[in-house]
């Protein structure tokens, strides 16, 4: 009698005609750390606020973090926020030499405000 083992090893030949690059495993990604400007902490990007000054000079909070221009980054928290403010950290950060306006410090007030209840 023969043995009945099938020994040519066929079934699990990979086909591999294209020439195409074996998938590598996906690195674990490393989260961005930004710094608070209230409280001075590194944290996750997506554990702060940014808020971005506009090509056209413009303040805004940006909350998706895809608005163009230079960002500075706070906590969700309102005790950053008014460390910030005090010492005028979003005005160093983003517009040297110039002023935030008062409604784009109580906007984003306004927002904490509501991530903190
Ligand atoms: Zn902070």
């Amino acid at each position: 009698m023969i043995p009945s083992g099938n020994r040519t090893g066929r079934c699990h030949k990979m086909p591999g005609k294209n020439g195409e690059p074996v998938k590598q495993p996906l690195k674990p990604k490393k989260f961005p750390e930004r710094k608070c400007i209230g409280c001075g902490e590194r944290k996750k990007k997506t554990d702060l606020i940014r808020i971005v000054r506009s090509p056209e000079g413009e303040i805004s909070l940006d909350f998706t973090g895809r608005k163009p221009g230079r960002g500075a980054y706070l906590c969700h928290s309102v005790a950053c926020f008014r460390a910030a403010r005090k010492a005028h950290r979003i005005e160093q950060n983003l517009t040297p030499g110039a002023s935030v306006p008062d409604a784009v410090y109580d906007t984003l007030e306004e927002e904490l405000k509501k991530n903190d209840a």
